[in-house]
């Protein structure tokens, strides 16, 4: 039997500076190598425990309380550029709750900023130099043995020393990625990589530097068996997150086969590059649930494409496009303004290129420099400027801040601008769908159009009053899904459009029509009974609400149909029921 040691270790993905507008998923989730350290430590019988803190309280007292509670006696931090300045705050916590507590900073806005941390913020005591596990794992184990010198000989580790600021060389890139242990085993996630590196060079992105141009892989059977347990914990989407998911083709492919093979009912998001795509991956792709792929397009000015050295052509970004769409798979199209030369004329060659390759979803970032870029180099160099910049406390700096030609005004003016006409010619790019017409894939188109629908009608497009016609929009991707195959949404859409609009015999024929594909999808289920109640017939709609009594809304229906026959005790009974389903939900 294992014996855990007495050391407690807190890994800690601290705030950010900003409140965001958007909360992506990418944002609120712990980086996946965090799990791979903790998982790494675990693995060796420390005592290890993830605090995802990105919105965390910020009052100090809260975060004292925390930590007060736990006594770690180290804590790692996981820094990105922008959340490093909560790392430091809550370090300094840590330091005044406990001066014996070890900060480790880590991740990529930590490695190329190891000097800047470890000469200002005394409450810093160790940096860890890109790829974590061993280096962390090194420094836990020196420290649990109280051999503090032994420290000075770990790769890739930064410290101080009398005085100094000190760098160990450099740990070797982990070459037999499946010898990492599997986090999966230990705890719930649902970002995975495939990968590690990027054979890209694009000078705004850290990744190539962190991570290493040459690309390294997992098995396709240790990437399944870690999807196949968190499938197992009841996990059912997942965020594959590799810089470009795609590159080894046969490997994808691989994937996708034990996916199907195994029955994982998953669906999941991946990034790719226009450049490492064909039709035959995307067909695998689509079959083992794959419903969103983000390309970086970056411009349609092939001037500022070039300069970002973004190295793809508009051949291969429309042709990515089209086959991706093809397939029944969101594509995604990342963009960024406020470049170099930005100007009236290369904002259109941008919205150009949108109205031709037509995405379903968009992103627009403004040119940031971070750390650990090729960007930042030219930016120091331009402004004579040090890392001492990060000393204040703004969470990134946007290039049109450093280029005299580029003003603020221009910049929200070209944004606004790039996201209105994307949102006005939204409809027109949804109308323009070309599905292939592959009977195999009949039932993923299904899918794909009612979800599509459902974005429209209560997802992320439904509050975009930019967007136009969306009403006759969600209707049609309904009615087109279930041209192809009986889709449980699509019925549930149209059932609920019908009866906003009072039309409830259209409304329960289409969802009578769905009950009989799905008789006991609760969500059909409900829909109907609610159709029932406005036609009055509540002994009917009773009898379907009570076979749901797992599903809240089941019971709040159900109770004011007890309520209409004129039985207010068992009216009174389920509401009770009703709202301590919902306390329960609030404070899960
Ligand atoms: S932006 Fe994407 S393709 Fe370019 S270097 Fe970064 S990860 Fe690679």
């Amino acid at each position: 039997m294992s014996i855990l040691s007495p050391m407690k270790i807190l890994l800690i993905y601290p705030y950010f500076l900003n409140t965001r507008l958007h909360n992506p998923a990418d944002v609120r989730a712990v980086p996946l190598g965090v799990y791979y350290v903790a998982g790494m430590l675990k693995q060796h019988n420390y005592d290890v425990e993830i605090l995802n803190w990105h919105n965390i309280n910020t009052t100090s007292h809260t975060i004292r309380e925390a930590l007060t509670d736990r006594r770690p006696d180290v804590i790692g931090f996981s820094i990105l550029n922008a959340n490093r300045w909560g790392g430091i705050d809550i370090a300094r916590i840590a330091k005044q709750a406990d001066p014996r507590v070890t900060v480790v900073f880590g991740g990529i806005g930590a490695t190329f900023l190891w000097q800047h941390f470890l000469t200002h913020f005394p409450e810093i005591d160790y940096v860890v130099i890109g790829e974590g596990e061993y280096p962390f794992l090194n420094l836990v184990r020196s420290l649990d043995a109280g051999q503090p010198q032994a420290i000075e000989s770990i790769q890739g580790l930064a410290f101080r020393k009398d005085g100094q600021v000190l760098r160990t060389p450099d740990a070797d890139p982990i070459h037999q990625l499946d010898d990492l242990p599997d986090p999966a085993q230990y705890f719930d996630f649902q970002h995975l990589a495939l990968t590690r590196g990027c054979g890209g060079n694009c000078n705004f992105c850290g990744s190539p530097r962190f991570w290493g141009r040459r690309v390294r892989f997992h098995s396709a059977d240790y990437f399944v068996d870690q999807l196949e347990r968190l499938f197992n914990k009841g996990i059912r989407f997942f965020y594959f997150s590799d810089d470009t998911f795609t590159v080894n083709k046969k490997r994808v492919i691989a994937i996708c086969r034990k996916i199907i093979e195994k029955k994982l009912d998953v669906t999941w998001n991946a990034i790719s590059r226009v450049d490492h795509v064909n039709e035959e991956i995307l067909y695998w792709m689509r079959k083992a649930g794959c419903i969103q792929i983000s390309y970086g397009v970056e411009s349609g000015s092939e001037k500022i494409r070039k300069f970002l050295l973004k190295n793809i052509s508009i051949e291969g970004i429309q042709s990515a496009f089209a086959i991706t769409q093809k397939y029944g798979i969101m594509a995604r199209a990342y963009f960024i303004y406020g470049n170099p030369g930005e100007n009236r004329q290369t904002i259109q060659e941008t919205i150009d290129l949108i109205n031709a390759i037509k995405p379903l979803s968009t992103i627009f970032y403004i040119l940031d420099i971070f750390p650990g870029t090729a960007l930042y180099e030219d930016f120091k160099q331009r402004l004579n400027a040090s890392d001492d910049i990060w000393l204040n406390r703004i969470e990134d700096i946007m290039y049109f801040e450093t280029d005299p030609d580029i003003t603020r005004e221009m910049i929200l003016g070209f944004g606004q601008k790039l996201r209105s006409s994307f949102f006005e010619n939204l409809p027109g790019f949804v109308e323009a769908i070309e599905l292939i017409d592959n009977v195999d894939l009949y039932p993923q188109h299904a899918r794909f159009l009612s979800r599509l629908g459902m974005t429209f009608d209560f997802g992320d497009y439904a509050a975009i009053d930019a967007i136009p016609n969306k009403d006759r929009l969600v209707e049609r991707l309904y009615q087109k899904s279930l041209t192809y195959f009986p889709d449980a949404e699509a019925y549930l859409g149209l059932g609920i459009r019908y009866q906003k609009r009072d039309a409830q015999q259209d409304a329960i024929d289409i969802l009578s029509k769905g009950l009989s594909h799905f008789p006991n999808d609760p969500r059909l289920n409900i829909c109907m009974g609610v159709g029932l109640m406005n036609q009055a017939k509540y002994d009917q709609a009773l009898d379907r609400f009570l076979k749901f009594q797992d599903e809240k809304d089941a019971l709040q229906f159900a109770a004011r149909c007890y309520e209409a026959m004129g039985d207010p005790e068992n009216a009174a009974a389920l509401l009770e029921k009703y709202k301590e389903m919902k306390n329960h939900d609030r404070a899960g």
